[in-house]
């Protein structure tokens, strides 16, 4: 079974829009073990959308479009699909009835435009959305699919999920599952990943390993092809213990999991406070970015000056100046005085220097202190970080909170 996606939009062409869509909806399709040979944009005109929907089914079993289902006189997705499946637009009551309800709900009178939504292919499968007024479509031609789904992905993304893929699964005659699994590390370079995991990444068969580097992150990728998605797990685990074992605590989470998301789960029912230099807040912003962080994360202050670090932190100004404020004592400082003054179970700091100014003879961009502190002890990092002012911020916060889990692990 041979799929392939075309992105509707002229917006897309102009690059505008970065189509996520056509990315998403391959890895939900490799996933179901469906082969995607082809990506194509096409901008919001009808011949040119005739010419493609044409050419994808003459090669392929399903052609997938995103956007161009909207009320507007651009939205043109629907007469296409009509014409080139030959089955003429219909009015279809249901689909009327949930647009009317979708502006009930928000208050508001159905605009007259939005009739234009209900009229679709005859014959073609409705699959709802509960998100905006646009719904999806299957419609079915010489014993191949015309799927149409909204362009904003937020719309088009639970459609696919939920009626899509299920339509799909039952309607394919599948031959294999494609699966993946991610395995996330940091603290470590790209190379020395690839020196601790080596053996695995020469292997041949079905089960492949793949090492993918980002600022302060490396991922292992494990991909199998089976014939059943119980296979496939089975086929990724086996790898995975063996890579695990490897890698130790390196791994912090797995797919969608985060960096801030181990540290939350990690730190239970303890309570922290952070003192933020060059990071700028980031930390906090990314621990906040966790649902029930209230319970653990206390208070965070960016002391960016000086003169908030000793006002606010109480560093003592003899300390700023004799050590400056990118240094180990002073990283010590802000974590201890973060954790006793903010009264929490332990205080994280940063501090240095995030360029591209700000250098000095002793001290290059990229110099970062991260300082963690109990009640037990106070230990500081230091890192030289390389990158652009943004990604050393991310990865002095990515060292911060991986410094603050390994803590937490012990
Ligand atoms: P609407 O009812 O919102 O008009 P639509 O189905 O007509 O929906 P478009 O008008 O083509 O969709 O696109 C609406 C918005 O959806 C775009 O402005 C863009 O933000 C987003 N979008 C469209 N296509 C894509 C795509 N391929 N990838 C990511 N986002 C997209
Ligand atoms: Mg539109």
């Amino acid at each position: 079974m041979k799929a392939e996606i075309i992105g509707i939009g002229t917006e897309i062409l102009l690059g505008h829009t970065l189509n996520t869509n056509a990315a998403y909806i391959s890895r939900k399709l490799a996933g179901a073990g469906i082969d995607v040979y082809y990506h194509t944009t096409v901008g919001d005109n009808k011949n040119r959308l005739y010419e493609s929907i044409k050419t994808a089914l003459a090669r392929s079993d399903i052609a997938i479009t995103t956007g161009g289902l909207g009320p507007t006189i651009d939205d043109i997705t629907l007469g296409v699909i009509a014409k080139t499946a030959k089955s003429p637009l219909a009015l279809k009551k249901k689909i009327l009835r949930q647009i009317k309800r979708h502006f009930q709900k928000r208050g508001i009178k159905m605009p007259a435009n939005n009739i234009r939504q209900a009229y679709v292919p005859k014959g073609a499968i409705w699959l709802a959305n509960h998100i905006g007024t646009a719904p999806g479509l299957i419609v079915k031609t010489n014993k191949k699919f015309i799927i149409a789904l909204p362009g904003p992905p937020r719309e088009m993304q639970p459609i696919f999920e939920n009626e899509v893929l299920p339509f799909l699964e039952n309607h394919i005659f599948r031959k294999a599952v494609i699966l993946s699994r991610t395995l996330k590390t940091t603290g470590l370079a790209e190379s020395q990943v690839h020196d601790k995991i080596a053996g695995f990444l020469r292997l041949s068969g079905k089960t492949t390993v793949g090492i993918y580097a980002h600022p302060g992150q490396v991922d292992i990728k494990i991909t199998t092809k089976a014939a059943s998605l119980t296979q496939a797990n089975r086929n990724i685990t086996k790898i995975e213990k063996k890579i695990r074992l490897k890698l130790g605590k390196l791994v912090f989470g797995t797919d969608a999991q985060t960096l801030e998301g181990a540290v939350a789960r990690l730190l239970k029912t303890k309570t922290i406070s952070i003192a933020e230099s060059c990071t700028g807040g980031l930390i906090s912003s990314r621990l906040t970015d966790v649902s029930g962080i209230s319970k653990n994360l206390f208070a965070s202050v960016i002391a960016y000056s000086n003169k908030s670090k000793v006002k606010i932190l109480r560093i003592s100004p003899e300390t700023l100046r004799h050590y400056g404020a990118a240094s180990k004592e002073v990283a010590a400082n802000m974590a201890v005085n973060a954790r006793l003054l903010l009264k929490s179970d332990i205080g994280i700091s940063t501090t240095g220097i995030a360029g591209p100014s700000g250098a000095t003879g002793k001290k290059p961009v990229g110099l970062v202190y991260i300082g963690l502190s109990d009640k037990n002890k106070v230990i500081v990092k230091k890192f030289n970080f390389t990158g652009t002012r943004d990604i050393i911020k991310f990865r002095a916060s990515q060292a911060a909170l991986d410094t603050l889990r390994l803590h937490l692990l012990k």
